[in-house]
């Protein structure tokens, strides 16, 4: 090292099932993100002149490197993570499909539109396009360190924007891995970068000359982002946690039923945001619904369905729910507070937890679920909505279905089936509440990282001019009349 370098500060980022060190990479500082963010800036201008064809056929070729090399990139999910290879591949499966068809659709969504001018200005041809907002900063987390991140990344380039990338400290391996394969895909240009580290970093993004911030992770990070991004009135897409109900109706398929709430709690270990933490069965099927559950998560074994907890601390929290529901007379029938263990927790399933304890109001974000009778579908709405949050939630019912759907106060609703939403490319994902605002996926997924531009382009002079001073009269008492033969009720 010569005089004239400085020592980069780095952090390791480990195997949570063993603690092995998987990578290391460098604390970007202030001083890093706002240079990487520059160079982003020259990279948009290139990025948006390509157009939508020259983007599209750009993502497909980063699509392309993402399946080839799939193996790999399950690996170092796997290692950064602890989920087993199976769930790797299906947060990679889904985030390709969300890169076809976000660089399928761009151009429909987002191209020049004619709208009408209405009848006093028939003389004006009206239009509307998205542009690009330029660079766009994505803050991630790490329970879906694929899909999340590229649910905005892959949208936000479709649009025609550069991004930098500040992965979650716990699988920066992946984001590079990410950043890498872009960059074989499009050499030219660094319009997907990375920076690396802590929430420091994160926040050094938020403060950067970046147009826009994505951010996913927990409500608390959230209001801290959105915070900061004040200082300089960048506009932020807060995707936060959630307390995702499942409500089970008396003409419910049971089976079908159990089944969701098996993998909607237990799977990746719980560290789902759209996970199922509270149950509402009707009091007809409730039972029975109990029975079913509780064989079958006793046949759910971490190691082997799901992995180690990603993040040490969040094994404190999972204990203080659990803890803390026993403690107000809940029953564990399935795991309970000894489940919880060094690194691995047993899924368990509460009942008879009262709807104030924290193991129903607070993220959990473990392999826990409560169920709670209720007397009537209507009672289950009101307590499904009775919650800060409101990202996703499940439905099981035959005949009402859409309707209790609809009441529900959430961002998104599965029916029948598991957090299927968040597999269709067309439907926008996000929440409401603690749980956020703004959406990705779909068409408001590409237009949330677009900027409307809107044009009037007169096409002849009409003779009814009123923006002049050059107005007579006449005019005034012709527009009166006209006014109000339009809109005299
Ligand atoms: P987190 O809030 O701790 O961290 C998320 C990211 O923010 C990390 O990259 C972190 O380094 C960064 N960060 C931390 N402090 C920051 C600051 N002050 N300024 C800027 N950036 C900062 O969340 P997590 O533990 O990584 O993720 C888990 C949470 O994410 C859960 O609450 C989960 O529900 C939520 N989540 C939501 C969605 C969704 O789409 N709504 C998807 C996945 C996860």
């Amino acid at each position: 090292m010569t005089s004239t370098e400085q020592a980069v500060e780095t952090f390791d980022s480990f195997d949570p099932a063993t603690d092995r060190v998987v990578g290391t990479y460098p604390v970007h500082d202030a001083a890093a993100v706002d240079a990487a963010v520059a160079k982003a800036r020259e990279a948009a201008r290139w990025w948006a002149s390509l157009g939508f064809a020259g983007r599209a056929e750009r993502l497909r070729r980063w699509k392309g490197v993402l399946v080839r090399r799939m193996s790999e990139l399950c690996d170092v999910v796997s290692s950064e993570t602890g989920k087993p290879r199976g769930d790797a591949q299906l947060e990679i499966v889904l985030a390709v499909e969300h890169i076809e068809w976000a660089a399928r659709h761009a151009r429909k969504v987002l191209g020049p539109r004619r709208r009408s001018s209405g009848l006093l200005l028939a003389n004006q041809a009206a239009t509307v396009e998205y542009q690009p907002l330029g660079v766009v900063g994505v803050i991630g987390p790490w329970n879906y360190p694929v899909f999340t991140p590229l649910g905005s990344i892959a949208y936000a380039l479709a649009a025609g924007n550069a991004v930098v990338f500040k992965p979650s400290e716990y699988t920066p391996g992946v984001g590079a891995w990410l950043v890498d394969a872009f960059a074989q895909a499009v050499p030219e240009q660094p319009v997907l970068s990375l920076v690396t580290g802590f929430g420091a970093t994160g926040a050094a993004l938020v403060r950067s000359d970046v147009d826009k911030i994505a951010f996913t992770g927990s409500a608390a990070t959230g209001k801290k982002i959105m915070a900061t991004a004040a200082e300089r009135l960048t506009p932020v897409i807060i995707e936060a946690g959630g307390k995702d109900p499942l409500l089970v109706d008396s003409d419910a398929d049971l089976d079908a039923a159990v089944d969701a709430a098996v993998w909607g709690a237990f799977s990746n270990a719980g560290q789902t945001c759209v996970g199922v933490e509270r149950v509402y069965v009707h009091t007809a099927v409730y039972d029975e619904f109990v029975a079913k559950l509780t064989e079958r998560a006793r046949g759910i074994r971490p190691g082997e369905h799901y992995g180690p907890m990603t993040m040490r601390s969040q094994l404190d929290v999972v204990r203080r729910h659990i803890t803390d529901a026993l403690a107000k007379g809940g029953r564990a029938l399935v795991g309970g507070a000894d489940a919880v263990g060094d690194r691995y927790v047993q899924p368990t399933v509460l009942v008879d937890v009262p709807e104030d304890s924290e193991a129903v109001r607070e993220e959990t974000f473990g392999p826990t679920i409560t169920v709670t009778q209720v007397a009537d579908m209507d009672e289950a709405v009101e307590k499904a909505n009775d919650s800060s949050y409101g990202l996703g939630s499940t439905v099981f019912s035959r005949r009402r279905g859409m309707e209790l759907a609809r009441r529900l106060r959430t961002g998104m609703t599965a029916i029948n089936a598991p957090l299927s939403f968040a597999g269709i490319a067309t439907l926008p994902f996000g929440g409401v509440g603690e749980s956020g605002f703004g959406r990705i996926h779909g068409p408001e997924g590409l237009r949330e990282f677009a900027r409307p531009k809107a044009i009037a382009r007169q096409r002849y002079r009409m003779p009814l001019v009123m923006t002049t001073f050059a107005r007579t009269a006449k005019t005034d008492e012709l527009v009166g009349k006209l006014v109000r033969f339009l809109h005299r009720r």
